[in-house]
């Protein structure tokens, strides 16, 4: 296997570095070849096809890295469908691009999907059973509220809170409730002497402990609930009042303003007004700002 120079016993036809002129030849081939295949397929499949073992072409890549002649693969499976194109919507002619998980994907959404393969048929029968179901429900729920109850649903109405606040407060034991089906949803079922005693002893402890302002962890959708905003013109329809409810009246502001003259704080003043009032919404101190202008302080220490 070695060849040797019979009469100075050294290698024939190295380069001194030991790799004949041949061996060199049929490595770089093999990294032609790697290079063709390599960020496609992993070192094994390559080596798998070009006969060679795993780390060869390990090592292979590696001098190709090196050499800045194929980029290095990240780790892990390689991707299974090509990188989606941008496509025309097939319901409603939007362009979008599918998501790597679903290529084939015909319309930009969910909705649009379902408004342009269902037929006018299945819509049409599907809206009655859910009328019907709505109308069943609502039916029961108007006999159970005769017989003095509520379901969570009202109560949150009425408190201006999410239905999830007033499952929060049942599971916290500030609420006791009952569970039942109506029409294959689930309720919760509130007493009407349970939410009295709720309203007159718990109430106002969670109310105070929101403080003046909204929760800090409140988005838009709880602030709106809340200052009565959302659904503005279905409550103005209905004779409601709405539109921001926590503006200050003529009689806080004039108390605002003597507050103020005996040098009290914006905070402590909407704490004290916040105090007054017999519910919520607290008074901000932004509102005092609003209302008096800004406070000039009074230099506590006198400059010498
Ligand atoms: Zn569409």
């Amino acid at each position: 296997m070695l060849n040797r120079d019979k009469s100075t016993g050294r290698f024939i036809s190295t380069d001194g570095c030991g790799r004949s002129q041949a061996e060199r030849a049929i490595i770089a081939v093999r990294r032609r070849r790697v290079a063709k295949l390599y960020p496609e397929r992993t070192p094994t499949e390559i080596g798998a096809e070009l006969g060679w073992a795993k780390p060869t072409i390990d090592k292979d890549v590696a001098w190709l890295v090196e050499h800045g002649l194929v980029e290095r693969q990240r780790p892990g499976p390689r991707r299974k469908y090509p990188e989606p194109e941008e496509r025309k919507c097939a319901g409603c002619d939007r362009r979008f691009t599918p998501p790597s998980w679903a290529p084939d994907q015909r319309f930009h959404s969910i909705p649009c999907a379902r408004a342009n393969q269902t037929t006018d048929r299945v819509r049409e029968v599907a809206r009655r059973l859910k009328t019907e179901q709505r109308r069943r429900a609502d039916a029961q729920i108007a006999r159970l509220n005769e017989a003095g109850y509520l379901t969570s649903r009202q109560l949150a109405a009425e408190r201006k809170v999410n239905e999830a606040t007033v499952s929060q407060w049942i599971a916290r034991g500030l609420l006791t409730a009952e569970r039942c089906m109506i029409e294959g949803e689930p309720h919760q079922l509130i007493a009407r002497e349970e939410r009295d005693r709720f309203n007159r002893e718990e109430w106002p402890r969670i109310v105070e402990r929101m403080g003046p302002g909204y929760p800090a962890n409140w988005g838009r959708l709880p602030r709106e609930r809340w200052s009565g905003r959302k659904n503005r013109e279905l409550a103005a329809a209905k004779g409601k009042k709405v539109g921001r409810r926590s503006d200050l009246d003529s009689a806080e502001v004039e108390e605002a303003r003597e507050l103020r003259a005996r040098d009290w704080s914006n905070e402590r003043i909407a704490r004290h007004l916040t105090r007054l009032r017999s519910g919520p919404p607290g008074v901000s101190r932004h509102q005092i700002q609003r209302a008096l202008g800004p406070r000039r302080k009074l230099r506590e220490t006198p400059r010498p």
